[in-house]
C-alpha cells in the first residue's frame, strides 16, 4: 500500500533547519499518525511523502513557501510593555491573540520584550525557514468512513472521543 490521500500514515519525522538545528523529532518518543490530504502536514512535506511505501526513507527540504511561508516584515511592531501587563510570565516565543479593527482575529508571536515596549511580529517563528525533514515510513492503512468524515485520525496516534 502506497501513501496517497485518505490513507492514514504513521512515521518518525526528525526536523532541522539550515543549520542542522533540530526544531522537532518524534524519534526516541511516540512517532506522528496522520491522516494523508487532510492538511495536517505543511503542504511540502505532504506532497513529498505521497507514493511512499512502508519502510521507505527519505530526507524533504521544503522551501519557506511550501512550510510556514516567507518572512513578511511589514506587520512586525511594538506595542507599549503596559499594554501586555495583564500576560503572565511574558517571555520570548509567545503566541498571543488579538483582533483586528475588522474583528478578524490575528496571531502574534512576541520577538522582543524591551524596558518599555514589546515587539511582535504576526509571522510564523518558522517563516523565511527552509527545513529538513528525515522521515521513516512505519506504517500505512486505509482510513475508516468515520475518519474520513471527521477529518483526523482515531486510536492510536490520534482522536480519542
Ligand atoms: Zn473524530
Amino acid at each position: 500500500m502506497l501513501i496517497q490521500n485518505d490513507k492514514v500514515v504513521t512515521m518518525h519525522y526528525h526536523l532541522t533547519d539550515p543549520d542542522g538545528q533540530v526544531l522537532d523529532s518524534s524519534r526516541g518518543s511516540d512517532p506522528l499518525t496522520y491522516l494523508h490530504g487532510a492538511g495536517h502536514l505543511i503542504r511540502g512535506l505532504e506532497q513529498a511523502l505521497t507514493g511512499l511505501d512502508v519502510g521507505a526513507t527519505k530526507t524533504v527540504e521544503v522551501a519557506p513557501a511550501d512550510a510556514y511561508g516567507e518572512h513578511d516584515a511589514d506587520g512586525m511592531h511594538t506595542v507599549p510593555r503596559q499594554e501586555l501587563a495583564g500576560i503572565e510570565n511574558l517571555q520570548v516565543g509567545m503566541q498571543l491573540q488579538g483582533r483586528r479593527p475588522s474583528g478578524e482575529t490575528v496571531t502574534f508571536f512576541v520577538v522582543e520584550i524591551r524596558e518599555h515596549e514589546v515587539m511582535l511580529d504576526p509571522n510564523h517563528p518558522l517563516a523565511g525557514v527552509a527545513l529538513t525533514f528525515d522521515i521513516e515510513i512505519l506504517d500505512i492503512r486505509d482510513a475508516t468512513a468515520e475518519e474520513l468524515s471527521h477529518g483526523h485520525v482515531h486510536g492510536e496516534g490520534g482522536h480519542h472521543h
